[in-house]
Order: structure tokens, then C-alpha cells, then sequence
């Protein structure tokens, strides 16, 4: 674990990357920092939460279960996104417990994820399609000719509110090889953004290409280790 103000300085340094990168760009907003803070303990969650950060991704249903209820009564509380893959089976309790899904890939996660928020009350849940846009086996994700009708079956169901697109850059040495990703991500975007105003989330952008993502036009960046230090475990994303 690290400590307090060491936490609290790294998490600044990226918010000042953030400013500072999206001032060059002069968007009409800077993009918004989701901490990725999966292997993280509530504690180390709650330094972030007293020091001005509200959002945080998490991996897994099971993991962030006990970090949610352990964090429900803080002030301010914080906003979760389930960010890692979702599997069918854990729909319904995901969507009780996080206010985004960012990992909507396919038809089949809609029953459940409207089943349980239905159940929950309160705001629509706020779902993103991950896409897989180069077509990358490593990664889940649906492909960019899935995304019109998968669009069209979530603003169909109950209890769902349709944000935008999500997407993990390519892994490569080559740092650039990210910034084509995120293009072709931006170029969909914007295509789906004139048919549905509504939309306002392209999440994209880690720790180690957040700023190229800033470039590109992402929304929201999930960045993990550079705030956090390295994980402890390996972890796929
Ligand atoms: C783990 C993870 C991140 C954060 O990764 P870092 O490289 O630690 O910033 C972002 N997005 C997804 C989908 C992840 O699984």
C-alpha cells in the first residue's frame, strides 16, 4: 500500500497531466479521471475519495462488492464503473451495485442488467458498448457493425440510459499504435453521435496512453497504476 500523501500526490500529478494536455486541446471540458482501483483496498479508495476524486473502475463483481458496501455511508460518495469484462450470470447484481457499465458487448447483458435495476431504483444505469475495433482476439468487445442494433435494443429497455462507447487501446510497444485505435474509436463516435444526440461518453485511455487519448477525444480516461503504483498481481484487462 502506498502511503497517504504519496497516493494523493501521484493521483495529482495525473489530474495536472490531464489539465494540462486538455488545455493544448481546448475542449469544451477536460476528459474525467475514473481511478482504476481494482486490487486497491477501501481504505486507499477512501484517501482518493477525501482528496477530491470521485469516480472509480473496478474489475469484478465479487472484488468491488465488499469496497462498495464498505465505502456506501462516505461523504461524498463515490460513483462506480464496472469496467472489466461482464459475464451474463453476475448482470443482475452488477447492476445494483455500479452506477456505469462500461462492458456492455452483446444483447443477452440487457435482461439482466434491466432486471436489476429495476430492483435497485433510483437513476437509470448508465451502460457503454465496448468495442473490439481492431478486431483484437486478446479482447472482448463486439464489432463496430454490431454497434448500431446493439444501441438500438438498449434504448429500448427499461432502466437503462444509453452513455456512449467504450474501448482498450492496442498493447504494443509501438505507443502510436493506440493513437489509431482511439482515431477509428472517435470517427464512430462522432458517426452515432449525429444520429443520437444523447450521447456524450468515449471512455478510452490507461495508464500508459491516457495522454494520446486526450488527444484522440476520449471523455473519460481509466487510469489505474500510474495513481496507484504497479499491481501487486498480473491482471488482465
Ligand atoms: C486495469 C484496467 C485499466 C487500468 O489499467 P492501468 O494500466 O493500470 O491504468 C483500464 N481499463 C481496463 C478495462 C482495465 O482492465
Amino acid at each position: 500500500m502506498e502511503s497517504n500523501s504519496q497516493l494523493q500526490r501521484q493521483w495529482a500529478d495525473v489530474q495536472a497531466q490531464i489539465a494540462e494536455r486538455a488545455a493544448v486541446r481546448s475542449p469544451t471540458r477536460p476528459a474525467q479521471l475514473v481511478a482504476v482501483s481494482k486490487t486497491r483496498s477501501a481504505a486507499e479508495i477512501e484517501q482518493l475519495l477525501q482528496a477530491g476524486q470521485r469516480d472509480f473502475g473496478e474489475n469484478y463483481v465479487q472484488e468491488a462488492t465488499a469496497k462498495i458496501c464498505a465505502l456506501r455511508s462516505s461523504a461524498p460518495t463515490p460513483v462506480w464503473h464496472l469496467i472489466g469484462h461482464l459475464q451474463s450470470n453476475k448482470a443482475e447484481q452488477a447492476a445494483q451495485l455500479f452506477d456505469w457499465i462500461h462492458t456492455v458487448d452483446r444483447p443477452k447483458l440487457l435482461a439482466p442488467l434491466s432486471r436489476g435495476r429495476l430492483a435497485h431504483g433510483g437513476e437509470p444505469l448508465n451502460v457503454l458498448i465496448q468495442v473490439n475495433i481492431d478486431d483484437d482476439d486478446a479482447k472482448h468487445g463486439c464489432a463496430p457493425a454490431d454497434v448500431p442494433a446493439l444501441a438500438e435494443a438498449i434504448l429500448a429497455t427499461p432502466a437503462l440510459r444509453w452513455r456512449g462507447l467504450m474501448t482498450i487501446g492496442r498493447q504494443h510497444e509501438q505507443s502510436d499504435d493506440a493513437r489509431a485505435t482511439f482515431r477509428q474509436m472517435k470517427s464512430l463516435f462522432d458517426s452515432l453521435q449525429i444520429q443520437d444526440p444523447q450521447i456524450d461518453t468515449l471512455s478510452m485511455g490507461m495508464s500508459g496512453d491516457y495522454l494520446q487519448a486526450i488527444d484522440e477525444g476520449a471523455t473519460m480516461l481509466r487510469v489505474g497504476s500510474a495513481i496507484f503504483g504497479m499491481r501487486p498481481i498480473k491482471d488482465s484487462p
